[in-house]
This record gives structure tokens, C-alpha cells and sequence, in this order.
């Protein structure tokens, strides 16, 4: 079944980290925004079914419970929306009670907080507009307006954060009601105001951060979080449904400047293009007309916990040659612990997740 993406491209202010496309909201952006929305979500010429949407950002929240409803009800004019997962990004400083009686009341079902840290200090590094009491009050809004799916987000990677203190704050998360943890490692991208010698000098060594991810995974799972990807973790039947049909090639439409789509083969995109997409002349364009079926389920399945199924690896009718490369290297993995292969399933254990990339490199090519 596949999932609609919906981006929301605005923020309060930059965080100085972040490569996602958005900039400031101002009153005529958002007009315009959610007319060229409406539009381009209306004029979708297949009504299709979907079991999920997802509004992320930017900052989703900032468009209102009005408009997230005039949203959804367009999406349930086009698709057929049954059962659907409705999830909403939102940060600490700009929602609480209030939006999320409203937002429970137009559908939404799934809130993804953006807590990033419950710590004072890393707050401020990382340029957040909360601090921890907001980010906890917003978790504990979401839970009062009748949320009992709700995600917070955790960044690792700042010197100075160590197991315990992370121990303590995922504690404290699945005291207040979380049923999701994604946690990303902080990761300098190229034209961010992070993009700086200062900050990577307050940014743990890449051995130290191993060792740090691979103590969160563990205190998660301590705390009632498995994990089903590289960097996420959910409470028993918790896991985003939206967020696996990326990593099972499932396929989504995306609408708003900077979405994805992965629809009828083709993988294609909105520009990153504000002005381009209110004024209607920013159609999406095609990113991968064609793409491998079979690097694609290795390179995202191999993502998941439960990894690859061998079956279906066979299903894909490689020479011969070729997949008992892959078997054999995977046995290899294996042994030094990285990879597992178990029940029909090839997966990757926390070890080989840290190194996904090289694992996927060499299982894939010669
Ligand atoms: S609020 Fe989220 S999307 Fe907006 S700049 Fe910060 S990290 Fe990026």
C-alpha cells in the first residue's frame, strides 16, 4: 500500500545543522503554498489508495490545524484514506495543548516531536528555539490531547554526551508516553552553518560515536524500544508506517516543494523552489526513470533490522554467480559480527549498521 508525503517547507529560524529545504514563514508564502497545495493534490490524476501521510517539514505545525484539515480533506477528495496513519512533525516551542486537541479533532493520529535533547546545553548548540521543560510539556500536551502515538527525535554525536546521561533521557521519554525514538548522529552537511572547524571540534571522534550509538541501541531496547532500522525504535506495533514503505520500496507521492515521490516506477521530485511552486512553474522532474529494483531492495532492506529476504534476493533471477558472491560475503560478515543470517533473512546487527554503507558497497558490486 503506499503513503502520501505532504512538505511543508517553513520554519521559525534556521537550525544551523539542518540541509532540509525550508525558510521563514510569512503570511503571503503560506497563502500562496497552501493554494498551489490544494492545487497540485487536486489535480492528481489517480485516485488511488493510500494507507498513510505524513506532514513533514520544515515545520508542519506552523501551518495551523486549519489548514492541516483543509489539507487532508483535499488528500481524502483524491485518495482513498482508509484506516490511514496521519502523522504531523512539530516542534516544542510552537505547539501545544491547544494545536493538538484541534489537529486530533481534523484526523491526525501519529505526532513526531522534534526534542532533539533533554539536555540545556546541547539545546543551545544545536540552535533550538525550546528547552528541555518545553520539550517534555509538549509530550506531555500531545498525551493529554489523546496521542498515544508519538515520536521524539534525539541527536547524538555532541562531546560531552555520554550512555548514562542518553540513558537518563530516554528514561525520561518513555516515562512521558513516547511509543517512537529515531535517533540520528549529527552529521556536518556541506553549506549548513555547522559546516565549520569550531563546531566539528565539538563533535565526538567517529570511534567514540560507534560506541555511543551502540549503548543507545541497547538502553532503547532497556526501555521498551526495539529497533526496526538503523536509527529507529519503537514500542511493540508502534513502528512508522509511513516511514517503512521507504525502506520496504513501497511506493509514496509526495506534493510541496522539495518531495519525493516513488510512484509507478519512477522516482521524481518537487524542486527546492518556494516561489517557483507558488507561482506554478516548478513541475516535479524525474530523478531515476528506471530504477534497479534489486540494488534498491539491498540498499534500503538492508536498513531495516529484520534485513533482506533470501527468497526474495533469488526472486530477482541474478546469474548465479553473483548471488553466491553476495552469500559468501555475507557469511564472512557474519562471522566478524556485522551481519546475521537467520530464518531466511540476511540483516545487519547494530555493528554492521554503523558501517551500512561499505557492507552495501561491497555485497552489491565487484
Ligand atoms: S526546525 Fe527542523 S526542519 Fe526547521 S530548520 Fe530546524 S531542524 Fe530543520
Amino acid at each position: 500500500m503506499r503513503g502520501i508525503y505532504v512538505h511543508v517547507p517553513f520554519c521559525e529560524r534556521k537550525c544551523p545543522y539542518c540541509a532540509f529545504y525550508s525558510r521563514a514563514a510569512d503570511r503571503h508564502s503560506v497563502e500562496g503554498y497552501m493554494a498551489s497545495l490544494i492545487r497540485s493534490i487536486e489535480g492528481f490524476g489517480d485516485k488511488v489508495q493510500a494507507d498513510t501521510l505524513y506532514f513533514g517539514g520544515g515545520t508542519p505545525n506552523l501551518l495551523g490545524a486549519e489548514n492541516i484539515a483543509e489539507i487532508i480533506s483535499s488528500c481524502r477528495k483524491v485518495f482513498v484514506l482508509d484506516n490511514a496513519e496521519i502523522t504531523l512533525e512539530c516542534n516544542p516551542n510552537s505547539s501545544g495543548l491547544a494545536l493538538f486537541r484541534e489537529l486530533k479533532d481534523c484526523g491526525v493520529n501519529r505526532i513526531s516531536v522534534g526534542v532533539q535533547s533533554l539536555d540545556d546545553s546541547e539545546l543551545e548548540f544545536l540552535g533550538r528555539l525550546h528547552d528541555p521543560a518545553q520539550a517534555l510539556k509538549t509530550l506531555e500536551a500531545a498525551k493529554q490531547a489523546g496521542f498515544d502515538n508519538v515520536s521524539a527525535d534525539l541527536m547524538i554525536g555532541i562531546k560531552g554526551q555520554t550512555a548514562e546521561k542518553l540513558d537518563a533521557s530516554i528514561a525520561e521519554l518513555a516515562g512521558c508516553g513516547v511509543s517512537h525514538l529515531s535517533v540520528y548522529m549529527i552529521k556536518v552537511e556541506k553549506g549548513t552553518r555547522f559546516d565549520s572547524d569550531d563546531v566539528r571540534s565539538r563533535l565526538m571522534e567517529e570511534d567514540g560515536l560507534a560506541d555511543l550509538y551502540l549503548a543507545v541501541v541497547d538502553s532503547c531496547e532497556r526501555h521498551g524500544f526495539m529497533q526496526y532500522e538503523i536509527s529507529n525504535f519503537a514500542k511493540a506495533g508502534m513502528e512508522s508506517r509511513h516511514n517503512c514503505k521507504y525502506w520496504e520500496r513501497e511506493e509514496y507521492i509526495g506534493f510541496g516543494p522539495s518531495a519525493h515521490s516513488f510512484y509507478k516506477g519512477v522516482r521524481y521530485c518537487y524542486p527546492d523552489d518556494i516561489d517557483g511552486f507558488i507561482s506554478g512553474n516548478c513541475a516535479p522532474v524525474i530523478t531515476d526513470p528506471s530504477p534497479d529494483a534489486f540494488e534498491e531492495y539491498v540498499m534500503l532492506g538492508l536498513r531495516l533490522r529484520k534485513g533482506i529476504s533470501l527468497e526474495k534476493l533469488e526472486s530477482f533471477e541474478l546469474p548465479v554467480s553473483r548471488y553466491r558472491r553476495i552469500i559468501s560475503l555475507a557469511e564472512r560478515f557474519a562471522k566478524a559480527g556485522f551481519c546475521s543470517i537467520e530464518n531466511g533473512y540476511l540483516s545487519l546487527t547494530p555493528k554492521g549498521m554503523l558501517l551500512s554503507n561499505s557492507i552495501i558497497t561491497e555485497l552489491l558490486y565487484d
